[in-house]
């Protein structure tokens, strides 16, 4: 049963005192109705009956996982739904004429290249994999992607971090490609990397982990405490 003001959902009389939110969403108990005729259910059966069932996309543990950073997640999501306002984008829509990359300055700026091809980021990537004592060197973008939707699997520390610094990775690199072309404030690689690593120490921090011989590695290459 829900209850409103301590009474029941269906029951409750919709009075003006009552909050403007409050008022709009009692005036759509009919709609509720009509999805839950039994007036007995559950939050999920609710959305069971409103979503628009899709299968799952292979990628969707890289962008949302527990203890992740919401926005570091949306920024993700949107890199690789190639949704972000890259210049190769614009430029295809006719709003700029010139392009290339502003972190590297030898390439066009495009999803790919900035995330994957570009110098500048491959550093920090290829550092990143160091710390968690792979000798890989980072793929092209689709490459890359593919190798983290397919290795990144189960519960480990090593798993999360990766999880966690992709995430924060694509967040600081799009971060600096804007505080470089909209506010003229730039940062090298090591200040990027250092705030992937401020995310990662904090994030690791709230979790419980089990101290083995890698996981206490790690908790020292990342500057865990
Ligand atoms: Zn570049």
């Amino acid at each position: 049963m829900f209850l409103v003001k301590g009474k029941d959902l269906w029951e409750v009389e919709c009075k003006m005192h009552f909050s403007w939110c409050l008022r709009k969403m009692l005036k759509l108990r009919h709609v509720l109705q009509v999805l839950v005729p039994s007036r007995v259910s559950t939050v999920r059966r609710i959305w069971d009956e409103i979503r628009e069932p899709r299968s799952k996309v292979r990628w969707h543990r890289l962008v949302w996982f527990g203890f992740n950073v919401p926005r570091h997640s949306v920024v993700l999501w949107m890199s690789i739904l190639n949704r972000l306002p890259t210049f190769d984008r614009l430029q295809g829509k006719g709003m700029i004429l010139e392009n290339h990359c502003i972190l590297c300055e030898a390439g066009a700026e495009s999803r790919n290249h900035l995330f994957a091809d570009c110098l500048f980021s491959r550093h920090i990537w290829n550092s990143i994999l160091g710390m968690c004592g792979l000798t890989r060197r980072m793929l092209d973008w689709e490459g890359e992607l593919n190798w983290l939707c397919t290795c990144l699997k189960g519960k480990s520390l090593i798993v999360f971090i990766l999880r966690l610094a992709w995430c924060s990775y694509v967040y600081f690199i799009w971060e600096e490609r804007n505080l470089r072309r909209y506010r003229g404030h730039s940062r090298d690689c090591n200040s990027v990397l250092a705030c992937v690593k401020e995310v990662v120490n904090t994030r690791v921090q709230k979790k419980s982990i089990r101290l083995d011989t890698v996981n206490s590695n790690l908790y020292a290459v990342w500057g865990i405490s």
